[in-house]
């Protein structure tokens, strides 16, 4: 898969075409209800950002048989899902240890 910057919702898309070999046809026709993605999958959502989110969090539990070790540690750089992989928007996660490093230079008075 390319490595293109895709929103959530396109990221799911791509899984799903790359899980089809690239067949839209398959894609719509897919018949596995049990897939995370699978209410998703289509070209147009109109799902909020949040929920595409924990859909792909939901999902790679799946993959990782619910081991949140192995979905932090994921060396699969080609899955498009992995930018999203802990269920948080990147620059969620960018701006919160942005926040941590702030706090810790934090100076108190008389120091
Ligand atoms: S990002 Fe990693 S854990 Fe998530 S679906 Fe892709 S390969 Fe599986």
């Amino acid at each position: 898969m390319s490595e293109r910057k895709r929103n959530p919702q396109q990221s799911i898309r791509a899984h799903c075409l790359w899980c089809m070999g690239g067949s839209s046809q398959l894609v719509r026709e897919c018949l596995d209800e049990s897939c995370a993605l699978y209410q998703l999958r289509g070209p147009k959502s109109d799902e909020a950002e949040r929920v595409c989110l924990r859909t792909i969090r939901r999902h790679c539990l799946a993959c990782t048989v619910g081991d949140r070790q192995a979905i932090r540690a994921c060396p699969e750089k080609e899955c498009v899902l992995r930018p999203y992989r802990f269920g948080v928007h990147p620059r969620t996660i960018k701006r919160r240890r942005k926040r941590q490093v702030e706090k810790n230079h934090l100076m108190l008075p008389g120091m």
